[in-house]
């Protein structure tokens, strides 16, 4: 049996190697190092596959976030509304442009915001919500929208690991998560579900004024190069990226499959077991498995997770700290806060292998070591 990984990227890039190398050769060849055809090309197929009027390539998804809070003309102070059970990427760039994060609950069997706590959060300095679709499962966007809308807020989707992703409305209109708020982020860290060979990030909008901006300040903030009207970053896809995400887009849909029925094994293999909590996918949403995470119920983690090391199979914590209690926003003073759903899920989620390339020996290993320890202890 091939060693097992949390994330495979070797052997799916074996699979379409040939693809790959000709096209990053034909990025080489071309001379066309920053910008060009094989951007300009990935960022039209990336459009239409999300279904937006815009998408801006950049740099990385982080940077993605930040260009999007920049554009929305936010002032130091204004309150951004996220969820603290995300990664920390989604929350820093907050910080890092002075405004003030706001921490709020997940849905403890989605893990995604909940709309309820939004709501409670809202005060006259609120500007906007940031909504996660963690793990691969849409956040409740409609109820997101719905206020949103009532009380004036920019919505920012972090798509980052979500790309792919349906959300279904209640009137049955499905649309690709990342083209559903003002502006959405996503990206192509190469462990994420659209993973390039290197960093990559997109913003998605339908939004023109707010496309212009993004577009001008993604590039120092000029649309007339050396004309500055405004203070951005230089954040840029890399050709030779776009070229192998242009490739990957295109089993996009297949490795969403191949995600699924991965899950599908975990979630059969662990049914009915009082002690774990396997993934619930909601109405509204499907799920593209960027993770497999299971919540234990009065499991040791630690040991559990020892105890599969010891086996060669890796397990994660995604994440071991709520936004809440990082050091960074200890000048928030925020450690403190009550966030019962976030912090009872802190203690007890655990990530399983996931990814494009499991084999059924291999899921077959996980399921029965992961249930070997569960049921003894
Ligand atoms: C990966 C990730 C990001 C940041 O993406 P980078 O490309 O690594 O900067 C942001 N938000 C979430 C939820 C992520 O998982």
């Amino acid at each position: 049996m091939k060693p097992i990984q949390m994330v495979d990227t070797k052997t799916q890039y074996l699979k379409i190697k040939t693809e790959v190398d000709a096209a990053i050769h034909e990025v080489l060849d071309s001379a066309a190092y920053i910008g060009g055809k094989a951007v300009a090309t990935f960022t039209n197929s990336l459009n239409a596959y999300i279904g937006s009027k815009h998408t801006i390539p950049c740099a990385n998804g982080t940077d993605a976030l930040q260009i999007a809070m920049m554009a929305l003309g936010l002032q130091p102070g204004d309150e951004v509304i996220t969820p603290s059970f995300t990664y920390i990427a989604t929350t820093e760039v907050v910080a890092l442009l002075k405004l003030t994060p706001v921490f709020v609950e997940v849905n403890k069997t989605t893990f995604c915001i909940d709309p309820e706590s939004v709501r409670k959060a809202i005060t006259p300095k609120t500007k906007a919500i940031v909504p996660v679709h963690l793990y691969g499962h849409a956040a409740p966007m409609e109820a997101i929208m719905a206020i949103a809308k009532e009380h004036n807020l920019f919505v920012i989707e972090d798509n980052a690991q979500a790309i792919g992703c349906d959300y279904t409305f209640s009137d049955g209109t499905v649309k690709k998560t990342g083209s559903i708020g003002h502006i959405g982020c996503t990206s192509f860290y190469p462990s994420k579900n659209l993973g390039a060979f290197g960093d990559g990030g997109a913003i998605f909008t339908n939004d023109d004024d707010l496309a212009a901006k993004m577009k001008m300040i993604a590039n120092h903030g000029q649309v007339v190069r050396y004309y500055h009207d405004v203070v951005g970053c230089n954040s840029r896809l890399d050709a030779i990226q776009a070229a192998i995400l242009n490739i990957k887009l295109g089993q996009l849909d297949n490795y969403i499959a191949a995600r699924n029925a991965a899950a599908d094994f975990y979630t059969k293999a662990f049914a009915n077991n009082p002690k774990i909590t396997t993934p619930s996918v909601a109405s509204y949403s499907n799920h593209v498995f960027h993770q497999y995470t299971l919540v234990l119920n009065g499991v040791n983690r630690d040991g559990l997770n020892a105890y599969l090391a010891e086996k060669k199979i890796p397990s994660m914590i995604y994440y071991p700290v709520p936004g809440h209690k990082q050091k960074m926003f200890a000048s928030f003073g925020l450690e403190n806060m009550d966030l019962p759903i976030t912090d009872w899920l802190t203690e007890r989620v655990i990530s399983l292998p996931m990814h494009t390339e499991l084999e059924q020996e291999q899921l077959e290993l996980i399921t029965t070591e992961v249930l070997n320890y569960v049921n003894a202890n």
